[in-house]
C-alpha cells in the first residue's frame, strides 16, 4: 500500500515538471486516426504550428488524422527515427489526411509529391505545408509522406536543450 502511494506520489511529481502542452481536437480539424485520444502531446512551441496546419485544413477542406505525436523513445526499425527524431522533442506529428474524396494514407499521401493526386483539398493542403509555410515541413522530402515538422531537430543544440527539460515526460 505504501509502496503504491509512493508511486502515485512520484508519477504526480513526474507529470507536474513534463512541459509538454495537450493540443485539444475539440473545434478543430485533427482527430486521432484510431479514435482514442482526443489531444496530442507537444511541445509549447509547436502549438503555434498546429495552429496554422489546422488553419490551411479548414481553407482545403480536409480533415487531419493524426497518427502519432510526442514520442517518448525512438520507433525501433523506423530509419526515420533512429535518433534525434523531432517527435521526441514534441516538434513534430504523423497523420493521414482525409479529403473531400475520401481518406489517403502512407501510401496514398506519397502520390501526391508533385500535388498531381486526384484530390484538390489533399493537394492544397500538402502544398500550402510544403511551399506557404515559412517553417513547417513535409516529410515527402525524406520518403515520410505522414511526418510533419519544423525542422527543429536539425539544429543539434536546440534539440539537446529541449530534450534536457522533456526527461519527465
Ligand atoms: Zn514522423
Amino acid at each position: 500500500m505504501l509502496r503504491k502511494l509512493i508511486l502515485v506520489a512520484l508519477l504526480q511529481l513526474a507529470g507536474a515538471s513534463c512541459p509538454l502542452s495537450t493540443y485539444s481536437y475539440a473545434g478543430t480539424r485533427f482527430s486521432d486516426a484510431y479514435g482514442r485520444q482526443s489531444s496530442a502531446r507537444v511541445h509549447p512551441d509547436f502549438v503555434k504550428y498546429m495552429n496554422d496546419m489546422n488553419s490551411h485544413a479548414q481553407t482545403c477542406g480536409v480533415e487531419i488524422k493524426v497518427t502519432s505525436h510526442f514520442r517518448k523513445n525512438p520507433v525501433t526499425g523506423n530509419q526515420w527515427n533512429a535518433k534525434r527524431s523531432c517527435h521526441m522533442i514534441g516538434h513534430a506529428i504523423d497523420m493521414n489526411l482525409s479529403g473531400k474524396n475520401g481518406y489517403c494514407n502512407s501510401s496514398c499521401l506519397k502520390g501526391y509529391s508533385s500535388y498531381s493526386g486526384s484530390d484538390s483539398s489533399i493537394n492544397c493542403f500538402l502544398k500550402k505545408i510544403r511551399y506557404d509555410h515559412p517553417v513547417l515541413h513535409w516529410g515527402i522530402d525524406f520518403n515520410d509522406p505522414v511526418h510533419i515538422d519544423d525542422r527543429l531537430c536539425t539544429n543539434d543544440a536546440e534539440y539537446d536543450r529541449i530534450l534536457a527539460t522533456l526527461s519527465d515526460c
